[in-house]
């Protein structure tokens, strides 16, 4: 299903025009669909109803208040990397329970907040963590349920900044040093040894480097068990793509199947840790256009969404449809534009080289948002972030207000004898 669809030559969210939004709330504003996201889980978790699974939607791709509540209520754990997304889960109504804990660089304090919470798993990203993992639970009097993050090297072929799965990169402990790791953990009281973790990037549109890496780890749970480490659950990451333009990800019942054949007939739990795919086509980035520059050699539309709002172009290069909120009657004007933001970079661009019909003041979508936009927004050039909204039906509601000025330094102070 597409939420975002035109009815009578305007874009809608649902069943609310997107010029009724820009109206009543402003423009930057992000504003996404609650159908797609239940219908994002809901079809995920379909995929492997007939096992245990556990669906841990990753914080970081949108940290919402409303979307982790919106989750937590379909029955979601969740991905967290710190002690902040920590604080948020358990903010949305959360259950910690359900919640594994990723990330290369656990404080001593988050690791204290998230045993105290009783997440469900720390995925352990080397062996200097997981001795100070022990010792951070032994003088909390607790055992401290872990996974290792092991590195399967495996291309997952996407972006060299999402890729997280080869050798050469900071994440996880080497395959080949895995077992000497579960071996040591084993002999530690404050550790007790639950899972197998793997996460090998995002973006990805392949099945085959999952089913690849989903073979390291099983063969590592087999090399345990002959140890006596029995392994509960598996959990096999988050990275499944979605479509940006022409992409074409493996859709989410064949991933299901082809992990459901891999397993086999283990018992274990499975574990995913899926962002982008939940939310990524759930979210636009609605932005006005303030001003059309036309110069020798470009034109230019230069809207009032800029890279602080949206990064992604600016820091993977990455490509998000552009769509005229309302097009126009008169498409034969239609040129083609880059799209960029008042930022003061050239890095500073939504898009290049669009063909579009517009004139100063139209309301353009930046399409398939959800992911990796609201949650890598910053305040650069003293930009206050953007509003957003969730759209239900007919209704829509702000679940974060637009950021004030006087917000952005609020925590600062003037030195009057510097
Ligand atoms: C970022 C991340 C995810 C989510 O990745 P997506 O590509 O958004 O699905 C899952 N697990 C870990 C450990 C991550 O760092």
């Amino acid at each position: 299903m597409n939420s975002f669809t035109l009815k009578n030559t305007t874009l809608h969210a649902e069943n609310v025009a997107l010029n009724h939004i820009a109206h009543a709330f402003g423009t930057p504003c992000y504003v996404y669909s609650k159908a797609a996201l239940t219908q994002a889980f809901e079809r995920f978790s379909a995929g492997f109803a007939q096992t245990n699974h556990l669906v841990c939607f990753a914080v970081k791709s949108n940290p919402s208040l409303a979307i982790l509540n919106l989750f937590a209520k379909l029955g979601a754990g969740f991905d967290i990397v710190s002690g902040g997304e920590l604080a948020r889960v358990l903010a949305a109504g959360g259950d910690p329970k359900k919640i594994v804990f990723s990330g290369v660089g656990k404080t001593e304090p988050e690791m204290q907040a998230a045993l105290n919470a009783g997440i469900f798993c720390f995925n352990v990203e080397s062996a200097s963590e997981l001795n100070r993992l022990n010792r951070v639970a032994a003088a909390l009097g607790k055992v401290a349920p872990v996974s290792l993050r092991v590195n399967p090297n495996v291309d997952a072929k996407t972006h060299p900044y999402i890729s997280t799965g080869l050798k050469n990169n900071k994440f996880g402990v080497a395959y080949e040093d895995a077992l000497n790791i579960y071996l040591q953990a084993a002999a530690m009281p404050n550790i007790a040894i639950h899972g197998v973790d793997c996460h090998i990037g995002s973006q990805i549109t392949e099945l085959a480097p999952f089913l690849d890496a989903f073979d390291r780890v099983l063969w590592l749970v087999d090399a345990l068990e002959q140890h006596d480490i029995p392994i509960q659950h598996i959990d096999l990451g988050g990275g499944i793509g979605i479509c940006y333009s022409d992409e074409t990800p493996p859709e989410f019942k064949a991933y299901a199947l082809a992990m459901l054949e891999k397993l086999g007939t283990r018992e274990v739990t499975l574990v995913f840790e899926p962002g982008r795919a939940l939310v990524g086509n759930a979210g636009v980035l609605l932005t006005k256009v303030e001003y059309i520059k036309h110069t020798e050699a470009k034109n230019f539309a230069i809207v009032d969404a800029a890279m602080n709002d949206l990064m992604r172009p600016a820091l993977y290069d990455a490509y998000h449809d552009i769509k005229a909120v309302q097009a126009r009657d008169n498409q034969a004007s239609a040129l083609s534009y880059e799209i960029v933001g008042p930022v003061c970079e050239s890095g500073d661009f939504l898009g290049h080289d669009r063909t579009l019909a517009l004139e100063e003041g139209d309301l353009l979508a930046i399409m398939s948002a959800g992911a990796y936009g609201m949650s890598m927004a910053s305040n650069y050039n003293s930009r206050p972030r953007a509003a957003e909204v969730m759209v239900d039906g007919e209704q829509c509601y702000v679940i974060r207000k637009r950021e004030k000025i006087a917000d952005l330094f609020a925590l600062e102070q003037i030195l009057p004898n510097l």
